[in-house]
């Protein structure tokens, strides 16, 4: 039975996070834990409704699973974000927009995320150095978009979130603001009026402000998430968008993912992105290969309106950014990629 009462900052508090504390909690035996853990108290609980054979608990629970022989085929920073590092807490891949990364703080730690190699060795990346990343912003008039990412950045204090967008508000090149965040899945309650407050507020003063919201399973989404989902679709000029990863054994088969952008969109949700799963040092057990994800996304064109179809892309290893995987006239892959800069990339 899941404690009503439970706030998300206790939830967060008293996370899991030792291999001791996950053993005794689930009743389990883990012998190794080789990455970071947390497990927000609420979210354990959920995990432990939905039982250990459930996809709350496949994808958020370590396993020896991540420590098998074939996790050395992984890589630890398989999108290459080191190759885009800028001084500040800025990652600039593409022209028009870049990362702003807050916070190395998460709600949860997932266990097929490539940033989770980075957050546990507290990255340069990381360090923090606001008047850098405002100068830097300042200096670049082509960008237009900043993506809070992190880190979660749904994990910052209102306060603390309000004075960043209220910086970039000054910035008059800066237009657009999205957060990418998986907190109205793993922690809804931190979804408060406090917070809500501040998005109405910078909803309200840049042409768009956005959440991309990390959900990859319709049973991710239970009364509390909907209720969050609620509070956040009651600030009308609100942009929601949905990320999903695409997970071998959680949602690689068209059925699953139908009910769940069918079940988003419901929430006022539009299917943005359907990420192929980056090589991650252990989390290669979630891997697919990219014929088997193309059958699945051929499939859900049949299935969906087009504008309820998120865009099926790779990020590339080595930083050559997000790339559309889809081939209509191939499902087959040939193993060569061409990205945004019309670069081949033989992965
Ligand atoms: S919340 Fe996002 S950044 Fe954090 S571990 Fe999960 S997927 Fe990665």
């Amino acid at each position: 039975m899941i404690p009503s009462e439970l706030s998300w900052k206790d939830s967060f508090k008293n996370g899991l996070r030792s291999i001791e504390q996950v053993n005794q909690f689930f009743n389990i035996s883990l012998k190794e834990m080789h990455f970071d853990n947390l497990i927000p108290l609420h979210l354990a609980y959920r995990i432990k409704e939905q039982g250990l054979d459930g996809i709350l608990a496949k994808q958020f629970l370590p396993s020896n699973e991540e420590i098998a022989d074939h996790q050395e085929d992984g890589l630890n920073d398989p999108i290459g974000d080191q190759n885009f590092s800028r001084p500040g807490q800025i990652i600039h891949r593409y022209k028009n927009r870049a990362l702003f990364l807050p916070t190395t703080v998460c709600p949860v730690v997932c266990r097929y995320c490539f940033r989770k190699n980075e957050l546990s060795n507290n990255d340069e990346i990381f360090k923090s150095d606001f008047q850098k990343t405002l100068e830097y912003f300042e200096n670049h008039p082509e960008i237009e978009e900043i993506i809070f990412s992190g880190g979660d950045p749904l994990m910052l204090s209102n306060e603390k979130l309000e004075s960043y967008l209220n910086s970039f508000s000054k910035i008059k090149h800066i237009k657009y603001i999205r957060l990418h965040s998986r907190t109205p899945i793993s922690l809804p309650q931190r979804i408060d009026t406090g917070l809500t407050e501040v998005l109405k507020k910078y909803a309200n003063t840049f042409e768009t402000l956005s959440i991309a919201i990390h959900v990859n399973h319709k049973e991710e989404i239970d009364a509390d998430v909907t209720a969050a989902m609620a509070r956040l679709r009651e600030i009308q000029s609100l942009n929601l968008l949905s990320q999903t990863v695409l997970l071998k054994g959680i949602n690689d088969c068209p059925n699953i993912l139908e009910d769940l952008f069918k079940k988003i969109n419901r929430l006022g949700i539009r299917p943005y992105y359907l990420h192929h799963p980056d090589k991650v040092k252990g989390g290669m057990h979630f891997q697919l290969d990219i014929k088997a994800g193309r059958i699945i996304y051929a499939n859900l064109r049949d299935k969906l309106p087009g504008w309820l179809i998120p865009q099926y892309v790779l990020d590339i290893p080595g930083g050559y950014g997000k790339t559309p995987l889809f081939n209509p006239e191939a499902l087959e892959f040939s193993g060569v990629l061409i990205n945004y800069k019309s670069q081949q990339i033989k992965l």
